[in-house]
């Protein structure tokens, strides 16, 4: 018998029909023949509400006690799909993360999942039951709760399906799929039917928060093939899955863009080895992410040094730039947080030449200009001024025919 898991989000689960709803579609899985496991987050604004109460106790709150505090929200939802499931006539038994020995490093609030251990789950499927696994949550090796991270329940999710060996991973959410652009601005974008671990990774990772990053990880590490569904209506999602699975794959399959960026210059930077790393060193000791970086071609021994970082930290990141600039005796430090991050992502463009100069085109026929660009294997990425953000994606979804249009 082949095993499905389905993964059900917080908006899924917010009301007493709407968990109705979602036991109504467990229920139809277990017709059609398939084992499933449910895993599921807390109800939706619930981790949000642990959280402030927490903080309305004290603005410190100890690791392990939050981690105690926030797992309770997923304990919620076990218990009351479990019981929509039985009054339904529909076996079925919940468990929490630790009591299905979800094992995991003692990092509390962004744990790593290190083992499950299944007999306890696949004696109940066996039964024939359908078993409710809390999402977000595990134990570490002392027995203590822990949780993943936020949207930590889609990595339970994936890994559960990893350790039960299931055909199919279906993450149902509040959209249908993952689309060739954020429809919000985009009216004509286009629900994917497939694409590439590594492509959701650079949709994710960009803004199109779909799923946590680290589960596309996971999935792709093992071959898993994940789904994203609605769990509003019916349709066939959006699959994620490896390469050769893809029939066809597109030449481009998305645009994705992040709002968040700024970018700092260090300007007149001398020239010579050691340079680069003196400059981001004590910004990565902030523990600031750093993701473009561009360094011009010297001229007088002397360059500038550009890199962009989440808009949060710009404010942080330019106060230890100018700490450093003096060191080195730089020339001035100036900086933009009114920049977004616009890429063009396909696995496809590995093989075109072409791409980028389409973007270049694209974009200057709009008059928009670019800042900073980069590459990798699967995407091209610009840097443009914030007020293009909108004409900017809607130009290279264009560009790219990725419309219907
Ligand atoms: N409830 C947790 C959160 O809001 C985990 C999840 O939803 O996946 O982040
Ligand atoms: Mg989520």
């Amino acid at each position: 018998m082949t095993l499905i898991v389905h993964k059900y989000g917080g908006t899924s689960l917010g009301t007493a029909e709407r968990i109705q709803a979602v036991a109504e579609r467990v229920i139809e899985t277990k017709k059609q023949g398939h084992q499933v496991v449910v895993v599921v987050s807390a109800m939706s604004g619930e981790t949000n509400r642990l959280l402030s109460l927490a903080e309305s106790v004290t603005k410190t709150p100890s690791p392990r006690e939050l981690d105690v505090l926030l797992s309770t929200g997923e304990q919620v939802t076990i218990a009351l799909l479990t019981m929509a499931l039985k009054e339904k006539k529909c076996d079925a038994v919940s468990y929490t993360g630790g009591q299905v020995c979800i094992q995991t490093d003692s990092a509390h609030s962004k744990a790593r999942i290190t083992n499950i251990e299944v007999e306890r789950v696949q004696k109940e499927l066996q039964q024939g039951k359908v078993v409710v696994v809390a999402g977000f949550q595990g134990v570490d090796e002392h027995g203590n709760i822990t949780t993943l991270g936020r949207g930590g329940s889609d990595t339970t999710a994936v890994a559960m399906a990893t350790a039960l060996n299931a055909k199919e991973c279906r993450i149902y959410t509040d959209v249908d799929g993952v689309y060739t652009a954020d429809p919000r601005i985009v009216k004509n974008a286009q629900r994917l039917s497939s694409l590439t671990y590594e492509e959701m990774l650079e949709m994710a990772s960009l803004g199109s928060k779909v799923l946590q990053t680290r589960a596309v990880e996971f999935a792709g590490k093992y071959n898993i093939n994940l789904r994203v569904l609605s769990s509003f209506e019916e349709g066939p999602g959006t699959l994620i899955t490896k390469e050769d699975e893809i029939m066809e794959a597109a030449l481009i399959s998305g645009i994705a863009h992040n709002s968040d960026e700024a970018k700092l210059t260090v300007i007149g930077v001398p020239d010579k080895p050691g340079i680069a790393s003196h400059i981001l060193n004590p910004i990565a000791e902030a523990n600031i992410e750093v993701d473009m970086i561009v360094q011009n071609v010297g001229l007088n021994n002397s360059t500038d040094f550009t890199f962009t970082v989440h808009r949060n930290d710009y404010g942080k990141a330019m106060l230890i730039l100018k700490k450093t600039a003096k060191d080195i005796n730089a020339t001035d430090v100036i900086g933009d947080n009114k920049i977004v991050k616009i890429s063009v992502v396909g696995v496809g463009m590995r093989s075109h030449a072409g791409v980028a100069s389409t973007i270049f085109k694209a974009l200057a026929d709009k008059k928009i200009n670019i800042k900073m660009i980069s590459t990798s294997e699967i995407k091209v990425s610009v840097v443009i001024d914030e007020k293009y953000l909108e004409s900017g994606v809607r130009t290279l979804h264009m560009a790219f025919g990725l419309g219907t249009e």
